[in-house]
């Protein structure tokens, strides 16, 4: 529902934004290469997942 803006408090305010702040992206080492990977996402280092070559990168 809209609130006039003068009628929130900066208290009140600040309260809704506790959970508005940005989280670190989760990373992992990748097992092949030891570069930082997402999590259940193929390594775009190496092109491995779970322990095979699953896409070949041109070096
Ligand atoms: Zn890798």
């Amino acid at each position: 529902m809209a609130v006039p803006k003068r009628k929130v408090s900066p208290s009140r305010r600040g309260m809704r934004r506790s959970h508005d702040s940005l989280k670190v992206e989760a990373f992992h080492e990748c097992s092949n290469c030891g570069e930082l990977k997402r999590p259940h996402n193929l390594c775009s280092h190496c092109g491995h997942y779970n322990g095979r070559e699953v896409v070949a990168v041109g070096l």
